[in-house]
């Protein structure tokens, strides 16, 4: 369903009139048209500072460089020794950045080593008087010791301080359509900043914004090109017949991937019409029938990606709530997942597996009438942090992706009011599209992701409900 406001107030008339009588104008975001590209930042300015003390210059350095970045650093603040004692030792060249510039595309602040409340000052120092160059759709990138990482009480206080920052700065720079994130790396997790940056720099995150994500070590090595990351790998996406799992199914062929998408039997001329797109195979199956494991192993395995996009709403008040509504909504959002996935476990999955499952900002911030949906979306965010270990001993992953409002038929079946308010109350003004969801999903099914274990994205545009 299309958003006229967003349509209106894009187009010259409408601007000129939302102008006048002083109307919210959503921005237009910037998203990705085709997959990762091997330099994505060519030609773009990325302004690159630290902290004192910082400890990841090397990766900041050299990521920003393997993307085709032009990296500005600026002689005036404290943090510069490191970040280009790194650049000498990776042969970077590194510009003056010029007091004239004007749209700059990210600028990226490596806060590690900060443990006081003075030190803290330096990221204000970085930002404050640079802000406003800061380019339509750009990118503020906050890179930290995960607050996990530290004995240390200033350093635990500081990286809290920044999720605080971080949340904050969005509400205000959220109008022009830029986001600001923040990565948390924990001890041995360096090697993969890489891959994240590709994620968070570019299109591909467009409706990403106030999230904090923390690294890992990797399980496995992380490749050194990230083009057509899913190269080879086969992988599977219940719920693919329409709505965000066939972006979902189209973005992973997108970047590779060869895709069995599977649906309930009565969508299956949807399903076989997103599966001849991409040159997948269709398989119609519900994910709740009891040997739906067996089949998808029979059918479609040895599996490297599996993707847990099928999911139903049944809203109703608690008191209200027919019990086969409970039911239907518990068995397909949930405890199918588990079912599968245990069958899956039992030599369905290559070494290396990654799965993604689709909780909901429903199941953090919970929404009346919907304890059943919401009680699914939460558990699902416990569930993939209680696997991550297991995951990680296989070489592999288990994450989820929390979406926002996001424009599907699921969303344009609600009533106006709600579907309205569920629209503007984000940092971003605006609904998501399924192919934000599909991007995180993808970054998260790939070896971008290599540090991400356990944990939950949410994609949502900073959405309010449950920030
Ligand atoms: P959708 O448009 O309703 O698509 C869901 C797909 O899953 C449909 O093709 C549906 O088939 C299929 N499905 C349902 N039950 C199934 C079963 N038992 N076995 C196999 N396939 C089944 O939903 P969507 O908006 O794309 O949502 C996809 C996921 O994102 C869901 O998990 C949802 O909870 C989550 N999510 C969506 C939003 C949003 O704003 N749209 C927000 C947060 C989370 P039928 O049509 O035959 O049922």
């Amino acid at each position: 369903m299309s958003d006229r406001l967003l349509d209106f107030t894009q187009s010259p008339l409408g601007k000129q009139i939302a102008g006048l009588i002083g109307m919210p104008t959503p921005p237009r975001l910037r998203r990705a048209k085709a997959g990762y590209e091997a330099l994505p930042l060519t030609d773009r300015a990325v302004v690159l500072a630290g902290a004192r003390n910082a400890e990841l210059s090397a990766a900041l350095v050299q990521g920003l460089d393997r993307m085709g970045a032009t990296i500005f650093v600026s002689a005036d603040l404290p943090g510069l020794p490191p970040i280009k004692n790194a650049a000498a030792e990776a042969r970077v060249a590194l510009k003056t950045e010029a007091p004239e510039a004007k749209a700059v595309h990210a600028f990226v602040f490596d806060a590690s080593g900060i443990d006081s409340v003075a030190g803290l000052r330096q990221l204000y120092d970085f930002l404050q008087p640079r802000l406003a160059k800061l380019a339509p759709n750009g990118r503020v990138l906050i890179v930290s010791r995960a607050a996990a990482s530290t004995d240390s009480v200033g350093a635990y206080t500081i990286s809290m301080a920044l999720r605080g920052f971080v949340k904050s700065l969005g509400k205000e720079i959220g109008k022009k359509g830029a986001t600001v994130n923040l990565v948390e790396v924990n001890s041995g997790a360096e090697p993969t900043i890489a891959g994240a940056l590709r994620f968070f720099l570019t299109e591909h995150s467009a409706y990403v914004d106030a999230q904090i994500l923390t690294l890992n070590a990797p399980a496995a090595g992380v490749p050194d090109s990230f083009v057509l990351p899913l190269a080879g790998k086969t992988a599977v996406v219940t719920g693919a017949a329409r709505g965000i799992g066939a972006s979902i199914a189209e973005t992973l062929a997108r970047e590779g991937a060869h895709v069995i998408g599977v649906d309930r039997p009565q969508e299956e001329g949807a399903l076989g019409a997103t599966m001849s797109r991409i040159n997948g195979r269709g398989l119609a199956l519900d994910v709740t029938a009891s040997d739906a494991g067996d089949r998808l192993l029979r059918e479609a395995g040895p599996l490297d990606i599996v993707i847990h996009n099928a999911g139903v709403t049944r809203d109703k008040m608690l008191r209200n709530m027919p019990v086969h509504w409970w039911d239907q909504v518990l068995d397909i959002n949930l405890g199918s997942i588990l079912r599968i996935n245990e069958r899956l476990f039992d030599g369905g999955l290559n070494t290396g597996a990654r799965i993604v499952c689709i909780s909901s900002i429903g199941g953090i911030s919970g929404n009346a009438g919907q304890t059943n949906y919401g009680a699914t979306k939460a558990g699902i965010i416990g569930y993939v942090e209680t696997l991550a270990s297991q995951m990680a001993k296989r070489g592999g992953a288990i994450n989820a992706v929390a979406p926002g409002f996001i424009e599907t038929q699921m969303t344009a079946a609600m009533p106006t009011i709600p579907r309205e308010v569920g629209r503007r109350l984000s940092s971003l003004n605006q609904g998501g599209l399924p192919i934000d969801i599909a991007e995180a999903v993808t970054f998260m099914a790939s070896p971008l992701a290599s540090g991400v274990n356990g944990r939950t994205l949410r994609v949502c545009g900073q959405n309010f409900m449950g920030a």
